[in-house]
């Protein structure tokens, strides 16, 4: 399955790419994994990445894009992915398309987990990440208080991009840039919404129900 997950930022993209992708046995792939990884090692690609992230910006397409085609050109990308976090504007989506087409292929669906602003806020402002494993947990809702990942002990971090003034400006960017995809992928007719609010298992199981026409 070729699948993509859109959201505003603290949707639960990165939490439920996690299980879908390991439940459907393909790669997740993140972009804003891939530019954070690139931040922490020193490339290139991260130093100019970050200050678009800092802003909480979107990276330039051609940028992303590139990125992107080099990921999905991987052996373990053959027969089907998940991403998460791209395409982000209509531009990117188009471009997807083409790169897709290249390998003879197409998505198979795109999920929108829906949440209102204000469960977005609280979810971000007790987003924790994990620097080792880069599982995603949250304050309150994992009773997090030792900032200790559970699943492999890594010490867990708060992301730079994740202070209200920068979360505030990212959710107009979603609203301006990424939101207008979600009628894009309605018109190709393969937009599924998923209810993102409640636990997490909860949402897992709609979005593997949302999949299951077309899961092989
Ligand atoms: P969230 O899920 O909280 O919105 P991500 O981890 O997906 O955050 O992205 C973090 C940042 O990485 C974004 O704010 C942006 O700067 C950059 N980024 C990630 N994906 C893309 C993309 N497809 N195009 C441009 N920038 C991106
Ligand atoms: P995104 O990738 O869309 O930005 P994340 O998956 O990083 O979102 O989730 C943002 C925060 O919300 C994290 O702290 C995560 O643990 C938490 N979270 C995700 N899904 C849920 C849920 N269903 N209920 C409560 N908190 C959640």
């Amino acid at each position: 399955m070729r699948l993509v997950l859109v959201g505003p930022p603290g949707a639960g993209k990165g939490t439920q790419a996690q299980f879908v992708a390991s439940n459907l046995s393909i790669p997740k792939i993140s972009t804003g994994d891939i530019f954070r990884a690139n931040v922490s090692g020193g490339t290139e690609l991260g130093k100019l990445a970050k200050e678009y992230m800092d802003r909480g910006d979107l990276v330039p397409d051609e940028v992303t894009i590139a990125m992107v085609r080099d990921r999905l050109a991987e052996k373990d990308a053959q027969d089907g992915f998940l991403l998460d976090g791209f395409p982000r504007n209509v531009p990117q989506a188009e471009i997807l398309k083409k790169i897709l087409a290249e390998f003879g292929a197409g998505l198979d669906l795109v999920l929108e987990l829906v949440v209102d602003d204000e469960e977005v806020v609280r979810r971000l402002a007790g987003r924790r990440t994990c620097s080792q494993c880069g599982r995603i947990w949250h304050v309150d809702f994992d009773d997090k208080k030792d900032d200790v990942c559970d699943a492999c002990n890594g010490k867990l971090y708060q992301r730079d991009d994740d202070k209200e003034e920068t979360v505030r400006h990212r959710l107009e960017v979603y609203q301006e840039q990424t939101a207008p995809l979600v009628s894009f992928y309605a018109d190709e007719g393969i937009l599924v919404g998923v209810d993102a609010t409640g636990p997490v298992e909860e949402v897992t199981r709609r979005a593997m129900e949302a999949l299951s026409p077309y899961a092989g």
